[in-house]
């Protein structure tokens, strides 16, 4: 019976084999190709999902902002199409952002606002963490990709939702 090597591990030993932990780096919802920096939405503050089976997505905020605060900065590619997830920066000219912007839900009471000039969100009211960021899709858009219905349940809700010069066009109940 052999008694060779049966120190017990010293206390160096242990940490030489202790690995540094290292927090994984927040993740952009922009690809690198963007132009990204400080300021621009990360996956630990926002979650771009959907809420319920069946909804759209929607942006959420998983930390709070106060109002006038901003929230973040946004990015983009520039189109003259209105697209699904296109915002308006001026009469033929479009931000294309199907990464976070173009998820942003609609309200007619909303908690945020975008900067179409800065390319920024601007928070109007307090905003918790897991709140979904609102916008109202008529203080960008002159002509809206799809007019909707809106259910947001604000006492001032249009009930219909159209871009700014552009017309109400319901369908009839017929069909
Ligand atoms: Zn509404």
């Amino acid at each position: 019976m052999t008694t060779v090597n049966s120190r017990p591990p010293q206390t160096e030993d242990s940490l030489q084999i202790s690995s540094p932990v290292s927090l994984p780096k927040a993740q952009s919802f922009y690809p690198d190709s963007f132009l990204i920096g400080d300021g621009y939405p990360d996956q630990q503050s926002f979650s771009v999902s959907a809420r319920e089976e069946g909804k759209g997505f929607g942006v959420y905020t998983m930390v709070p902002f106060q109002r006038g605060q901003r929230v973040c900065r946004i990015s983009g590619s520039i189109t003259h199409d209105v697209l699904q997830h296109t915002l308006q920066i001026s009469t033929h000219c479009h931000l294309y952002d199907p990464f976070f912007t173009g998820y942003l839900l609609h309200s007619c009471d909303p908690n945020a606002i975008l900067d179409m000039q800065k390319f920024e969100l601007w928070a109007l009211k307090d905003i918790a963490a897991g709140d979904a960021i609102t916008i109202d899709y008529t203080t960008t858009e002159d002509i809206l990709f799809r007019q909707f219905p809106c259910g947001c349940g604000a006492p001032n809700c249009r009930g219909w939702i159209t871009g700014r010069q552009e017309t109400a066009k319901i369908p009839s109940a017929q069909g």
